[in-house]
């Protein structure tokens, strides 16, 4: 590091770009499947979605919905078996990962159900049902370039690699890899005054000094991250903003509030190209009802409001939410919890901006923020609350973390506190937890597990869709002259709103059935295009707001219409029934009778 105590300008730390050691891409894959045991560069991603692209042509196609900061393609996939219909026709559920850079688990879990379905398609009854009747939109990886930057470079940032809120790192203290060991870690640095003090239970782990605690000849020590203080004046230690400071997931437009009220939410709502496309790919696909997009870390789900409490969303929604993140939490482990509610990072401070807000407020579907991996719970640590857990961990609890390392990792995530001379604070020790792959992702042998726990859910949720049953009774009323009864039923356990705030906002079209005539008919009585309405899923049983027992009076038939033609004239009829998150269903009249 030249200059290390002078200001720099210009790309920070470009000697360490490329120093983290990561398994070389390997050769372009054959038939190979994915083994799950590592974290994928963005070309290694490419090739292997190209892949599956070209091995399973009937049912998946990747296509680009736009191009990162540094001009990457944003892939998008898109899985349905066109043979039973084109995707646009289908309800789809949204999966998408990697909004936060660090968080490569969410891309490789998305990759994971993305081979999970097709090679199940065919052998596993429920992928096969859901890809015949349904479709997946499934994007992996939101932040390529942030997510490169992480895999291969020692440092962590927030979403993309653009500068933000400065275009030169701030005055102050710029984390980074200072021992070239690959890892920027952290640094103590012994002070009679420090804040910690080195733990009785565990000599790695720096616990918080006590408000009373001053013990003579005790050795305290102050904390900082590894790195260098940028424009450093040799006294005042001053904590930069990080230079990456943006946060796409505090930009979305649901109540965005500028960069100053809440840290990293840009210059304004989607100034980000991946954000942007995020959205957008979103607006032309009018056909998604559901979305769960993976984040890491703390094994939750998270659902909306996160700036709002319960009581202000719709009777119907939050049941809902709490019925199918219920579900998540039998095949999970993980709570269903409002982010309102129960993951407030400042007590006094809520979010805005955030993606599943504006997908539930704006977009009308039921979106989760699924943050994978719990190291306390993989550790046998219980944690209630969540926020105040990750800020200040109990000793006991850190205890735990450490022997889970030392059992698992054979100690390898936590790097022993060891000297070196800091070109600004003297000596120094640098060690601690590898945090990339131990707090904010599995490491690589845990990986997989993560991935088919939370895919489960993801199928469990797909299998909520509205879903429309079709009918056309035919009644001869006299020569020439038929009756034409259309029946229409939702089978599904979603209503074809989907959400009540949907249905309240307009933000889904109601049902439409239209009846085109052979050459030559007419119609006696019916109009050509009817509007149906919605229809009512099973989810009316929880999302009156009250669930009955079995012996209440039951409901009326809410998911079902019925509709009238009389026509005069000979040949068949088309009829086609049109639910814009519910699919689209058509009779050709040939083969009157049920479809779906
Ligand atoms: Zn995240």
């Amino acid at each position: 590091m030249s200059n290390p105590g002078g200001t720099s300008r210009g790309n920070l730390w470009p000697e360490m770009v490329h120093n983290m050691r990561f398994p070389a891409p390997e050769s372009p894959r054959g038939d190979m499947k994915t083994s799950f045991d590592r974290y994928l560069l963005y070309e290694e991603l490419t090739q292997t979605l190209n892949a599956l692209a070209e091995k399973h042509p009937a049912l998946c196609r990747v296509e680009s919905v736009g191009r990162s900061v540094e001009g990457r393609e944003i892939w998008l996939t898109e899985l349905t078996n066109t043979q039973t219909g084109p995707a646009s026709e289908k309800p789809a559920f949204w999966v998408d990962g990697n909004t936060h850079a660090g968080e490569v688990t969410g891309s490789m879990a998305a990759l994971y159900l993305i081979e999970n379905l097709l090679e199940g398609y065919g052998h596993d009854d429920v992928v096969t049902r859901l890809l015949d009747e349904q479709t997946f939109y499934v994007l992996p990886r939101l932040s390529p370039d942030g997510a490169e930057y992480y895999l291969t470079t020692p440092h962590t940032l927030r979403s993309n690699p653009r500068p933000w809120p400065e275009p030169e790192p701030e005055p102050g203290l710029q984390p980074g890899d200072i021992d070239g060991d690959g890892h920027a870690l952290q640094m103590r640095v012994e002070d009679p005054n420090g804040e910690w003090r080195i733990s009785e239970g565990d000599e790695r782990l720096m616990v918080p000094r006590a408000p009373d605690e001053a013990e003579p000849g005790a050795t305290y020590y102050r904390l900082y991250k590894e790195g260098v203080f940028e424009n450093y004046d040799g006294f005042e230690k001053k904590i930069a903003r990080p230079f990456h400071g943006l946060d796409m997931n505090r930009q979305y437009p649901y109540r965005w509030r500028e960069d100053a009220d809440q840290g990293g939410a840009g210059p304004y709502p989607l100034s980000e190209p991946e954000s942007r496309a995020h959205v957008d790919a979103l607006l032309a696909r009018r056909n998604v009802f559901s979305i769960h997009s993976h984040h890491t870390f703390c094994g939750a789900i998270l659902r909306p409001y996160s700036d709002r409490d319960d009581k202000e969303m719709p009777d119907h929604d939050l049941a809902v939410y709490k019925a199918i993140g219920d579900r998540g939490t039998d095949l999970t482990g993980y709570p269903n919890i409002s982010v309102y509610h129960d993951f407030r990072y400042e007590e006094k401070k809520f979010i805005t901006g955030a993606f599943d807000d504006w997908a539930f407020d704006y977009y009308g579907v039921f979106a989760f923020t699924v943050e994978f991996w719990s190291l306390p719970q993989a550790a046998g640590v219980e944690v209630k609350d969540f926020i105040n857990f990750f800020r200040d961990p109990p000793e006991e609890a850190s205890l735990k973390m450490l022997a889970w390392n030392d059992r698992e990792l054979g100690g390898s995530g936590f790097s022993p506190w060891t000297p070196f001379d800091h070109p600004q604070l003297g000596r120094v020790e640098v060690g601690g937890w590898k945090t990339k792959f131990t707090h904010q992702n599995p490491p690589p042998k845990f990986l997989e597990a993560e991935c088919e726990k939370l895919a489960r859910f993801a199928l469990a949720h797909a299998s909520t869709a509205p879903h429309l049953e079709v009918e056309l009774r035919t009644e001869e009323l006299s020569p020439g002259v038929r009756r034409l009864e259309l029946r229409v039923e939702n089978t599904g356990y979603l209503p074809t709103n989907v959400t009540r705030l949907a249905a309240d906002k307009k933000l889904v079209k109601p049902v439409k059935a239209v009846l085109r005539l052979p050459e030559g008919a007419s119609l006696v009585s019916g109009e050509p295009e009817v509007d149906l309405g919605h229809l009512a899923g099973r989810s009316a049983l929880v999302g009156g707001g009250w669930k009955g027992p079995a012996f209440f009076q039951g409901l009326p038939s809410d998911h079902a219409e019925h509709y009238v033609w009389v026509v005069r004239g000979e040949g068949p009829v088309e009829v086609e029934v049109r639910g814009e998150k519910a699919g689209t269903v058509r009779l050709d009249g040939k083969a009157e009778g049920t479809r779906s």
